[in-house]
């Protein structure tokens, strides 16, 4: 029989203890102490509340915590002395069925990491879709998290310990989060379509894109959608209101990727949506607005270097020069549009009037640690960083490494490693501000001459464009000095100035209530990364909804990750959202 919220929150302490016994390995505690902040309003603000008990105990706690779960295929579980939850979770990874190899690795992998740590190593086996890793995946995990350092592994140990919760939870309530498996099965579908036989590239107006395109089109359609795909390859999906006089409300996000990229980057946003406007048609449920989904056809450059074009052409900003530019076979945008049977010239079309949006809501995936680091499934964005990007060319003599003496070199790339220094000291002084030199340049250069030049790039961003300011003048100060000092001369190129974007309070406060709704605290933080909000900000007020990413927040990476459970909970706070939809201002 499964467990209901009502039962919980009614019965005394002791059965609650009871009941929840098997979910937090051998630490009775944490019900103990969880069972005083009842009644719980959902099963999500349960989960979040025993967390909050593992994360406001002592390390000495926390640590017996760890230590109470068992190796994986370790000697406990060769010895069936495992808890029944262990037995079933470490069976249905199929560690019960390791090869020789594969159980001698683990051997070597468990001794290793207690003897760095202290502690054994920790994983959900299940996976973030509850189907399970495979035994290469989990070798795969434990090798790279052996290399981290204690205070992160413990923090990802006691993270690994909540899901693990969250699934038996699941399990005892006999509950299927089932938006967002949809969503993850979704994403599964069409991250398996790539550019390249290995890793996941979608790139503008490629076979695997265009095929992507259609796909959203049919999940669009098949959910109660009026769907169409526009010149510049935006899919464009409408849920209409009955209301003759309704006003758009617009959401969604890119189905492009980077080389190499995640599977939930810009398609969460697209999904997710579809999945819950599914829900609604199945249900007969009508908005008072018209709901339209964009599956943006390009936000992040890889084919022409030239980012945001499906937003920019909903905006009414797409630049048509574009049009001519080629990507790396000589092959132009315009000559690709047409070969996937768009008409370029009936891209300035596509913009949108001002008038008929109520605003724009995105979706999407952190790409960031910072809702990881607070155990929170989800979060409001405030602002979205404005960036400023140059192109720092350095000037010196090349010559002799053998006989140029120290005092009278002028090293380029000495320069260079001052300057990067520089900008790493000034970027750390305010929260939002970041700062990166991501490429780096020696032109022509050789082992045995001191560097005469130095190409490097500079990347700066901020919630606030003050902020961001304040450090470009003191970098662009300090760049001076060094050079001058050095005796290099420099040369610098603007090349990407793009202002922050805000997110609109009347929406956040919307999100914010919907994720209160949820169980979850709302949670407020900036976007260092640029999304579709950004150009739709031209025409609409613009929020965005961040799910929390895993694997320490990595993004723009095959190991970006997230589970079917944050899924829905996005799922569940856009939908609520939608219901409770008031336009404002
Ligand atoms: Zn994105």
């Amino acid at each position: 029989m499964t467990t209901t919220l009502q039962q919980l929150n009614a019965c005394d302490s002791a059965e609650f203890v009871r009941i929840l016994s098997g979910i937090y390995e051998h630490s009775p505690w944490i019900p103990e102490r969880a069972a005083a902040r009842r009644p719980f309003s959902s099963l999500t603000a349960l989960k979040q509340a025993l967390q909050a008990e593992v994360e406001s105990a002592h390390e000495e706690e926390q640590l017996g915590l760890i230590r109470a779960h068992p190796e994986l295929a370790g000697k406990a579980a060769i010895a069936g002395q495992l808890t029944k939850e262990s037995t079933g979770e470490q069976a249905k990874a199929g560690l019960n069925n390791c090869s020789p190899e594969e159980f001698a690795t683990l051997q070597k992998l468990n001794a290793d990491y207690n003897a760095k740590f202290g502690f054994p190593f920790i994983l959900a086996v299940k996976g973030p879709d509850g189907k399970g890793f495979n035994r290469q995946q989990i070798i795969a995990a434990f090798t790279r998290r052996l290399k981290n350092c204690r205070a992160d592994e413990m923090a990802e140990d006691l993270r690994q310990i909540h899901r693990i919760a969250e699934l038996r939870l699941n399990d005892l309530f006999g509950y299927t989060p089932a938006l967002g498996n949809t969503i993850m099965e979704w994403a599964e579908t069409i991250g398996a379509w790539s550019d390249d036989d290995e890793g996941l590239t979608c790139a503008y107006m490629t076979t695997a894109h265009r095929k992507t395109a259609a796909q959203l089109a049919t999940w669009m359609r098949e959910a109660g959608m009026e769907v169409h795909i526009d010149a510049v390859g935006n899919v464009v999906g409408r849920y209409l209101s009955d209301r003759p006089d309704a006003k758009t409300l617009m959401t969604g996000s890119h189905y492009d990727t980077v080389c190499n990229g995640g599977k939930y980057d810009g398609r969460e946003g697209i999904l997710l949506p579809i999945a819950v406007v599914r829900h609604l048609h199945e249900r007969g449920e009508k908005l008072p607005f018209h709901l339209e989904i964009v599956g943006f056809s390009e936000e992040e450059g890889v084919r022409y270097k030239s980012t945001f074009l499906g937003s920019n052409a909903i905006a009414g900003r797409f630049d048509m020069a574009l049009l001519d530019k080629l990507d790396a076979e000589g092959m132009s945008m315009r000559a690709a549009l047409i070969d996937a049977g768009h008409n370029p010239d009936a891209i300035p079309q596509i913009a949108r009037k001002p008038e008929d949006l109520l605003g724009f809501v995105e979706v999407h995936i952190e790409q960031g640690p910072v809702l990881l680091e607070r155990g929170l499934p989800a979060g409001i964005v405030t602002s979205i960083a404005g960036s400023c990007r140059y192109l720092v060319e350095l000037t010196g003599v090349a010559s002799h490494a053998g006989t140029t003496p120290m005092h009278m070199r002028k090293d380029a790339a000495a320069a260079a490693a001052e300057i990067i220094l520089f900008v790493e000291r000034r970027c750390a002084q305010a929260p939002s501000l970041v700062g990166t030199v991501g490429q780096l340049q020696v032109p022509h250069g050789s082992v045995n001459v001191v560097p005469g030049a130095c190409r490097l790039s500079l990347d700066i961003r901020a919630a606030d464009d003050a902020t961001r300011d304040a450090a470009r003048a003191d970098i662009l100060r300090e760049i001076e000095t060094i050079c001058a000092r050095r005796n290099i001369e420099f040369r610098m190129e603007l090349l990407v100035s793009a202002p922050a974007v805000p997110c609109a309070p009347w929406l956040m406060e919307q999100l914010a209530a919907s994720t209160a709704r949820a169980g979850i605290a709302p949670f407020k933080l900036t976007s260092g990364a640029g999304h579709d909000a950004m150009a739709i900000a031209a025409v609409t007020d613009v929020a965005m909804l961040f799910t929390r990413c895993g694997n320490g927040g990595i993004s723009h990476n095959p190991l970006e990750t997230m589970t079917a459970d944050d899924a829905e909970i996005s799922a569940q706070i856009f939908l609520d959202f939608l219901r409770n939809f008031r336009r404002d201002g």
